[in-house]
C-alpha cells in the first residue's frame, strides 16, 4: 500500500509502538517530508503482509519504505532510500542507502554508494533507529540529485 506518513497504521505494523513511539515516528517522518525540494509529501509504501516475522525467506521483508527515485538520463538511476525490515534472525532494522546505476566496465548493476543500517535492540528503539537513518537521509537529499555527482564521491565511473 502506498500513501503519505499519516495513512500508515504503524501500530498494526509495529504492534508493540507506544503512542508516544508514534508521535516519534511521525515527527521524523515530517522531517523527512521537508527534505524534498519540490515540497510535495513523500510517498511511503508499506507491507502489512510483512508485520510478522515469518522465518528466513528469499529477498528482504520490507515493512515500511521509503524510495525517492530521482529523473535520471535514461539507463541511468539515482534513488534514496529508507527502509524498514527484518533481518534473517527476526531482528528489526532500519536501513538507509544512496543507490545509483553502474558505469563500470564489468556491470554491477547498482551501487549502493552511502549506506547506513541501525539495528533494533534492547539499547535501540525502533523509533530511535528510524530517527537515526532518516537523519542520514535528509543529509543525503540536501546533496546535489546527480548520479555522476554520487559515483564520483564513491570513487566509480561516470556515466
Ligand atoms: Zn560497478
Amino acid at each position: 500500500m502506498r500513501g503519505g506518513f499519516g495513512d500508515i497504521p504503524t501500530t498494526k505494523l509495529f504492534p508493540l509502538l507506544t503512542p508516544a513511539d508514534v508521535d516519534s515516528l511521525h515527527q521524523v517522518a515530517r522531517t523527512v517530508d521537508e527534505a524534498r525540494r519540490d515540497g510535495a509529501a513523500m510517498d511511503w509504501e508499506w507491507f502489512p503482509e510483512h508485520a510478522a516475522f515469518s522465518g528466513r525467506q528469499v529477498g528482504t521483508p520490507i515493512i515500511l519504505g521509503l524510495d525517492v527515485t530521482e529523473p535520471a538520463e535514461q539507463g541511468d538511476q539515482l534513488e534514496f532510500l529508507l527502509q524498514v525490515v527484518w533481518t534473517d534472525q527476526g531482528q528489526l532494522a532500519v536501513d538507509a542507502a544512496v543507490n545509483v546505476a553502474c558505469w563500470c566496465r564489468t556491470d554491477h548493476a547498482t551501487h549502493d554508494v552511502d549506506a547506513l543500517t541501525v539495528m533494533v535492540s534492547d539499547e535501540t528503539s525502533l523509533p530511535e533507529a528510524f530517527r537515526a537513518t532518516a537523519v542520514r537521509l535528509t543529509g543525503w537529499l540536501a546533496e546535489p540529485h546527480d548520479a555522476d555527482y554520487w559515483r564520483a564521491k564513491a570513487g566509480l565511473p561516470p556515466r
